[in-house]
């Protein structure tokens, strides 16, 4: 619901005529004035270069601006600029006034005019966002916001610099939303409602797989999400809420035997409870904590040397932790499930799979094998992680298949 009431505020906002503040806390750090390529005036123009003061910049989709004709600029890195455009409005005008550049943004959005009626290079800097699964910027999620909210999807943004220049003052960006009554939407909330909305997972192939723990389902995905192989083992389950493991790849863990962690122990122990009682497991490629296996073993280096797995994947250049449960949540509803009992102690997993939509009913405990090697890893998990575990059960755990349902 809240965020339902976001969205409307901000297609509220933009029919107001008042631009919106998009923020990007996790990529770029920093935040855009947005408002619609279809509606923009010269006053709101000049509002957001007055106040945003960072390159006015009109954005639509790639493959349309292509298709139209529009001129893409070499680039090395990850935005897609085209030639700078102007819309002339007659012979002598310049391109520069707030008035000439609305009217250049308004004509990119209308879908009938090709390249050869715009000028180059002119004064509104032109991008072209790609599919927003493939890239988070400003640029495809503000796009993406327009379509959520029922406006064609060619935005108008602008960074927002503070008195000093910079870019990324949050409290610069706090004051200014208040200050012009401006509403705030993060990329993450754009991310949410982009992966309730559009479903890029869907079922590939079925088949058996028997097992030491008994015979499943394995099925594989076609996955336009992240482009990954992650796969999904079931077994049929007769009480209403089916049993959810959602593991990340550990591939030491899970196929080396390593003992450096609990990974290896818990999917065990996960098959084997989904086993007995039916359910779900999805596996999940994002090994590392979502930054890849040969960073993982720089992360094991730095361990070797004393750091915890916090800390050396932040040593990295990495978060803490990477991962996102939006393909797993996609799996689930392509197999047709909205409500599960997850078997999990992490709760940055129930909050994300919660954000997008799954309903979960309970969160039953699920340890691994303890070891000298793991027990210093297990406890950052607890104290950096906030994972739920409860310690004295590791500590005193000479069964490594414990599992605690007395958990919700
Ligand atoms: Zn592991």
């Amino acid at each position: 619901m809240e965020e339902q009431s976001i969205f409307m505020r901000v297609r509220n906002s933009f029919l107001n005529g008042k631009p919106i503040i998009l923020v990007d806390e996790e990529r770029e750090v920093e935040a855009d004035l947005v408002f619609p390529a279809e509606l923009i005036t010269g006053n709101i123009t000049e509002f957001m270069v007055r106040y945003g003061k960072g390159l006015f910049c009109t954005v639509g989709p790639h493959d349309e601006l292509i298709k139209r004709g529009f001129f893409k600029l070499p680039s090395n890195y990850g935005a897609n600029y085209f030639i700078p455009i102007d819309y002339p409005l007659e012979e002598n005008s310049t391109g520069i006034p707030t008035y000439e550049r609305a009217l250049t943004c308004n004509s990119i959005s209308d879908n009938s005019k090709w390249a050869n009626q715009f000028k180059y290079p002119g004064h509104v800097t032109l991008i072209g966002a790609i599919d927003f699964s493939k890239r988070k910027g400003h640029s495809e999620s503000s796009v993406e916001l327009l379509k959520i909210c029922g406006f064609k999807p060619y935005s108008v943004i602008v960074e927002i610099l503070d008195e000093s220049g910079d870019s990324h003052n949050f409290h610069y960006i706090d004051e200014l939303s208040k200050q012009f009554d401006l509403v705030k939407i993060t990329i993450r909330d754009v991310w949410k409602e982009y992966i309730k909305n559009e479903q890029l997972i869907s079922i590939s192939s079925r088949a058996k797989l028997p097992t030491y723990y008994g015979e499943f389902e394995i099925i594989s995905f076609d996955n336009r999400l992240d482009y990954k192989e992650h796969f999904a083992l079931v077994k049929e389950w007769h009480d209403g809420t089916p049993l959810v493991r959602i593991h990340s790849e550990c591939i030491t863990g899970d196929c080396l035997s390593s003992i450096r962690c609990d990974c290896g122990s818990q999917l065990e122990n996960a098959l084997s409870l989904i086993s007995t009682h039916g359910g779900i497991l999805i596996y999940l490629r994002q090994e590392g904590r979502g930054i890849g296996f040969t960073p993982k073993i720089s992360a094991y280096a730095l361990q070797d040397r004393g750091y915890d797995t916090y800390e050396a994947n932040v040593c990295l250049g990495f978060k803490p932790d990477e991962r996102d449960y939006a393909p797993a949540f996609q799996m689930l509803r392509a197999l047709g499930i909205h409500r599960i009992r997850l078997l999990s102690n992490n709760p940055d997993k129930r909050r994300q799979l919660n954000e997008y939509g799954l309903e979960i009913d309970a969160v039953e405990n699920l340890y691994g094998r303890v070891t000298e090697y793991n027990k210093e890893y297990i406890a950052t998990k607890i104290s950096k992680f906030h994972h739920n575990i409860n310690m004295e059960i590791v500590n005193n755990s000479s069964n490594y298949f414990h599992h605690d349902n007395s958990n919700q």
